[in-house]
């Protein structure tokens, strides 16, 4: 064997090892631990708890030997971070596919058998908000649908074909819908500017913060504003879910499956529960009960209570 083989062949298993090492630490099995503050706002409204979601952590040990979590997390390994293009995603790609089988050899023949998840996903594409990744989901843990702003209307039918899926075929437990602070979609949509194409879809925002005007006037702040409707977006998406004729019906056979709230804060990378948990058509009816300026008015408590926490 000559030098110069010899140091290759050096360099490549210290690239493997690497790469290994990454994927190990950044297997971060209780990253979920982290203590959340619920200071978003509607979720004071709705429940008085400031509880913290249970960690489960009874099922981690079973988890690892079913679903390997999402491993290459925090950006390329070493060995890729030279390549551009579409060269580094293939290559990103090939690290991630031999760490999963590392761990678990049969991953990815019992996905090929069909999937089981639980959960259904209603988020934003902004790629800030990875849906498998926040939630450390690994392939086959959770059927998404993502467009700009989470917006779900009762017109879109790629969305409701999507949730038809889930909730029919897939029989989903948890239909979530996630809008996430500091959302793009949402603050085009508070403002005047045109931008072609995409204004037809962010008329759907627009429409939800027309209802909500008088109350949004009231928040001088342009970004407490912002945070504001995407929080009221977000309730928008979860009652015309919670309205379709699919959820009608899961719910007229006694399907158990719920529609959840959540808004995630991509400076903290914690999600929060915006308060809304529907389970039935009862719960429906008594959101849509709710008067949307008491929504308001808690949101601006809880603000109040959260400055003055921070000074
Ligand atoms: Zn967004």
């Amino acid at each position: 064997m000559s030098t110069t083989t010899a140091h290759k062949d050096t360099t490549t298993t210290i690239s493997t090892e690497n790469i290994t090492t990454q994927v190990q630490a950044l297997d971060i099995k209780n990253s979920h631990k982290h203590h959340h503050h619920n200071h978003h706002l509607l979720h004071k409204y709705s429940t008085s708890s400031g509880e913290e979601i249970d960690d489960h952590d009874d099922d981690d040990d079973e988890d690892d030997s079913c679903c390997p979590r999402s491993p290459v997390t925090l950006g390329p390994s070493p060995s890729v971070t030279k390549e551009h293009g579409l060269a580094r995603l293939i290559k990103n790609n090939r690290a991630w596919s031999k760490a999963i089988r590392e761990r678990q050899p049969d991953f990815f023949e019992k996905c090929s058998k069909g999937q089981q998840p639980k959960v259904f996903w209603i988020g934003c594409s902004d790629s800030r908000v990875p849906e498998n990744e926040l939630l450390q989901l690994a392939p086959g843990e959770i059927f998404t649908h993502r467009n700009i702003a989470n917006v779900v209307v009762s017109t879109d039918l790629n969305c409701l074909s999507v949730l038809q899926y889930a909730v029919e075929v897939l029989k989903v437990e948890q239909v979530v819908v996630c809008g996430h602070y500091g959302c793009g979609g949402v603050a085009a949509a508070l403002g005047d500017h045109s931008y072609g194409l995409i204004d037809h879809w962010l008329g759907n925002i627009k429409e939800v913060k027309a209802q909500h005007q008088d109350n949004l006037d009231l928040i001088k702040d342009q970004e407490e504003k912002c945070r504001a409707l995407v929080e009221i977006n977000a309730r928008n998406s979860v009652l015309t879910v919670a309205k379709s004729p699919i959820m009608k019906a899961a719910w007229e056979r006694g399907q158990k499956v719920e529609i959840v709230g959540l808004v995630y804060d991509i400076q903290t990378g914690l999600l929060s529960e915006l308060g809304y948990h529907l389970t039935n058509a009862e719960d429906l009816k008594a959101q849509l009960s709710v008067d949307s300026s008491t929504l308001f008015t808690a949101r601006a408590t809880a603000a109040a209570v959260t400055v003055s926490a921070r000074s």
